[in-house]
């Protein structure tokens, strides 16, 4: 296995791990670009969002939702976050395992680079 997303699943790496359930893992980014910045990502192996299928609906939005629900948690719901997810080369996709960043804690700015 050398996706390194996959490895903080099956806890061969180690990660500070905010929340998981069968389908969702959220975690610290480890360089973080915010006060705040988890990753929210399946631990199903999807490369990226253009891989997605009619069958992961249901996965999809559990993502978004735990994203939602992390935010609460975190306490930079009501002033607001941002919601990312890169998606390819030209995207600024480096690691090739669905993941939403979740940012917040500092004013962010748009458009983005
Ligand atoms: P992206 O550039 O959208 O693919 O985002 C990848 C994110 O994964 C970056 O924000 C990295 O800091 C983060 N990252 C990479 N390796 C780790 C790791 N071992 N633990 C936590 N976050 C990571």
């Amino acid at each position: 296995m050398s996706c390194i997303f996959c490895k903080i699943v099956a806890g061969e790496i180690p990660a500070e791990i905010l929340y998981q359930d069968d389908d969702v893992l959220c975690f610290r980014d480890i360089a973080a670009q915010a006060p705040t910045h988890l990753q929210v990502i399946p631990k199903k192996h999807i490369s990226s969002i253009a891989e997605l299928e009619e069958s992961d609906t249901d996965l999809a939005g559990k993502i978004l939702l735990t994203a939602t629900r992390m935010a609460k948690e975190q306490g930079i719901s009501d002033s607001g976050y941002r919601v990312a997810i890169n998606c390819g080369d030209q995207g600024g996709q480096s690691v090739s395992h669905i993941h939403m960043h979740v940012l917040g804690g500092r004013q962010m700015g748009w458009p983005p680079g």
